[in-house]
């Protein structure tokens, strides 16, 4: 190896060396500028060649150019590796750990998903299945079978949604205790939750509301069970010292029927204007499954007999969380919905 081949050997050495401890990409171009610059270390030794003799001036070129090739590379590596590190230090930066995260927006149950659940895991603990149902539904379903003939007044009770002479909106969950019973053979002890539909709207009225309804048939079935399922279902909803009252009604599907009063819960019996003064609360509709029902499913009166009842979900909603106005329920107004 000639003096000037060690020459540009040891200079690469050395600024190989340089640039390893180069720290900023401004150190890095410093770096570049005193060996490959215009008047660069090894820049001027490949200048010189032209003046050594043309043996040497191969060997020395050679050996020049491959330097030149290695710092070049060096460099390059060098800035790429800087301008990552400064990233990566730069997102560690922006992540303060210490502050507090973020909060995303909780999104809640709705008011009345809330009570249908606790009305219908009230009822399953009671050993009712709940079972649900099509809410486009025929004539037959919803006022036929269930002791509604065309003709009868109990018609013009409810207001109801027609697609045409046999397809309607289900304007209760009634139809359900019939699709139950045409399928199973009793005990039958069900409870059907779901919306239900009519031309209403007011303070207290929705066009679309919730209703549960109840069905239990079996052998020797009595009032005193529908009082004591009841009596029951209201004292966990409402509270133990909640009284009711059962007063005689009239439904075409039930036999005899009530309508089911509870102590007012806003004034607890006092009188107020949720009560009409009165103290009573009326919340559900119940009785004895007609013998028109049975033999419309196919069962034998003489040999079953059964209860049924409905209560509006809205209603109960309302009362238990102190809402006057139904219409609450179906405006999505966020600041009502998050006082649940
Ligand atoms: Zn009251």
């Amino acid at each position: 190896m000639t003096l000037q081949e060690q020459q540009v050997a040891e200079l690469e050495e050395q600024a190989l060396g340089e640039i390893g401890q180069a720290a900023t990409p401004e150190e890095v171009e410093q770096l570049r500028v005193k060996y490959l610059g215009r008047k660069g270390r090894l820049t001027l030794i490949l200048r010189g060649l032209k003046d050594l003799p043309p043996e040497e001036r191969k060997l020395v070129g050679r050996k020049a150019n491959q330097a030149k090739e290695a710092l070049e590379a060096a460099l390059t590596q060098a800035l790429r590796t800087l301008k990552e590190e400064a990233l990566r230090a730069a997102a560690v930066r922006e992540i303060d750990v210490t502050l507090p995260g973020r909060r995303h927006p909780l999104g809640r149950i709705h008011p009345l998903t809330r009570i249908m659940e606790e009305i219908c895991d009230i009822f399953q603990r009671l050993g009712f299945e709940a079972v649900e149902g099509p809410e486009v539904e025929l004539d037959w379903y919803n006022f036929e079978a269930l002791n509604i003939p065309p003709d009868h007044p109990a018609r013009d009770m409810q207001d109801t949604f027609y697609f045409n002479d046999r397809v309607l909106l289900r304007t209760h969950t009634s139809p359900m205790q019939i699709r139950v019973m045409e399928q199973r053979r009793p005990p039958v002890r069900i409870i059907a939750p779901g919306k239900v539909y009519r031309r209403d709207l007011d303070m207290t009225h929705s066009p679309m509301f919730h209703q549960v309804e109840g069905l239990l048939v079996d052998r020797d079935v009595t009032f005193a069970d529908l009082k004591g399922v009841l009596t029951e279902f209201v004292h966990q909803l409402f509270g133990p010292e909640v009284g009711l009252r059962f007063r005689p009604s009239y439904f075409p599907f039930t036999e005899p029927s009530a309508e089911v009063d509870i102590a007012c819960v806003i004034c607890r019996g006092e009188g107020c204007r949720v009560c009409k003064a009165t103290g009573w609360l009326e919340v559900l509709g119940a009785g004895m499954v007609h013998p028109a029902v049975f033999e419309a499913v196919g069962y034998d009166p003489e040999e079953f007999t059964g209860f049924a009842f409905g209560l509006g979900v809205e209603r109960f909603a309302m009362l238990k969380y102190g809402i006057d106005d139904i219409r609450l329920f179906f405006e999505n107004d966020l600041r009502f919905l998050k006082q649940f």
